[in-house]
This record gives C-alpha cells, sequence and structure tokens, in this order.
C-alpha cells in the first residue's frame, strides 16, 4: 500500500532520545504531513467502521492524538486513559511496571460499561506493558473483570517487534501500520 510507506517514512528517528541507548520513534515528523496523517486515520476507520465499536480509548498523550479522529468517523465514544491524578472524577486505576519502577494508568468510573466494544489505541507499543494496563482496565483479558467490556483489538501506528510486546496482550489481536526496527 503506497500509503504505508508515506507514513513509515514521515516518520522520525531521533538516537539516544529520551536517554542513552534509544531510538525514538517521533510520530511530530507525521503530524506535520497531512497525507500521512489522514492516510494514518483513514487506514483505521477503514479497518474498524463495520466492527461495531462503541469505545474508542485512547492512551495518554499520543493516544490522544489518533483516537479521536477514529472515534468521531466510526461513530464511538472516546475515553482517555490517563496519567494519575489528571481525571477530575471518581477513577480506576492500573499499575504497570516500566523498566525503572512502576506507572499508574486511570479511567474514568462509568466512561465504559459492560458490554462496551473497546478499541484501544496508541502510538506505539513496545513492551506493550502499557497496552496490557489499559486491557486490565477495560476487563478485555476476562469480560468478568473490572469494567467488564470486550477488547476488540489494540491498534498502534508503530511497533517494535523486538520486544515481543504483543505477547502480553493474552492473545487479542494487535494491528499496527508500521514494524520499526
Ligand atoms: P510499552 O509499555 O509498550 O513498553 O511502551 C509503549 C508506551 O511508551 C507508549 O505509550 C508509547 O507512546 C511510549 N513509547 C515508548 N517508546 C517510544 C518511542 O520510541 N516513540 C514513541 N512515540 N513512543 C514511545
Amino acid at each position: 500500500d503506497h500509503r504505508l510507506r508515506r507514513i513509515a517514512s514521515s516518520i522520525r528517528v531521533i538516537p539516544e532520545f529520551p536517554k542513552p541507548g534509544i531510538l525514538f520513534q517521533d510520530i511530530t515528523t507525521l503530524l506535520l504531513d497531512p497525507e500521512a496523517f489522514r492516510d494514518t486515520i483513514d487506514m483505521f476507520v477503514e479497518r474498524y467502521r463495520d466492527k461495531e465499536i462503541s469505545v474508542v480509548a485512547g492512551i495518554e498523550a499520543r493516544g490522544f492524538i489518533f483516537g479521536p479522529p477514529i472515534a468521531l468517523a466510526i461513530g464511538a465514544k472516546f475515553v482517555p486513559m490517563r496519567k494519575p491524578k489528571k481525571l477530575p472524577g471518581e477513577v480506576i486505576s492500573e499499575e504497570y511496571s516500566l523498566e525503572y519502577g512502576t506507572d499508574k494508568m486511570e479511567m474514568h468510573v462509568g466512561a465504559v460499561e459492560a458490554g462496551d466494544r473497546a478499541l484501544v489505541i496508541d502510538d506505539l507499543i513496545a513492551t506493550g506493558g502499557t497496552l496490557a494496563a489499559a486491557m486490565r482496565l477495560l476487563g478485555g483479558f476476562s469480560s468478568t473483570d473490572r469494567v467488564g467490556a470486550e477488547v476488540v483489538e489494540c491498534a498502534c501506528v508503530i511497533e517494535l517487534p523486538e520486544l515481543k510486546g504483543r505477547d502480553k496482550l493474552g492473545g487479542r489481536p494487535l494491528f499496527v501500520l508500521v514494524k520499526a526496527v
């Protein structure tokens, strides 16, 4: 697909960010190319428009860029999955481990309900810890867990396949546009 080539080439790679040894995939240059940005959204919308998705759950911060236009186009609600202490209402939260230490993800109580069909969206999957935490919050691993939504699929613009983050998603499908080394 010529669109995938344009999307892949619009992503800038920055070495040694945010620390030595990391090759950072920078999607802000994709956003500077309106055709690549539109193609990115279109490709997700084409995949999800007929899948009866009722909620798009976007992960802070870059899931907030790609999630809302997809949600609007497919007629689903958008729910932000946020860093701790950002959401003003009652929240449920989930801890997850980072390379050093832990982080937490929060979601408003009542935003997602049992029976909702969810698409989880982020810009990039590395180790998979972030998407796995979002799935635990939504109840994606077992529909009797937490809010009891069904996670139909997780989707990212970029996957770093060497880190095998896919394996952390409990067999739920992951859809990505670009695989990076
Ligand atoms: P994981 O939990 O899969 O190890 O890390 C994924 C999370 O870290 C995502 O929320 C993603 O935005 C962020 N992340 C990790 N590495 C990169 C990177 O190289 N580029 C970008 N844009 N995000 C990254």
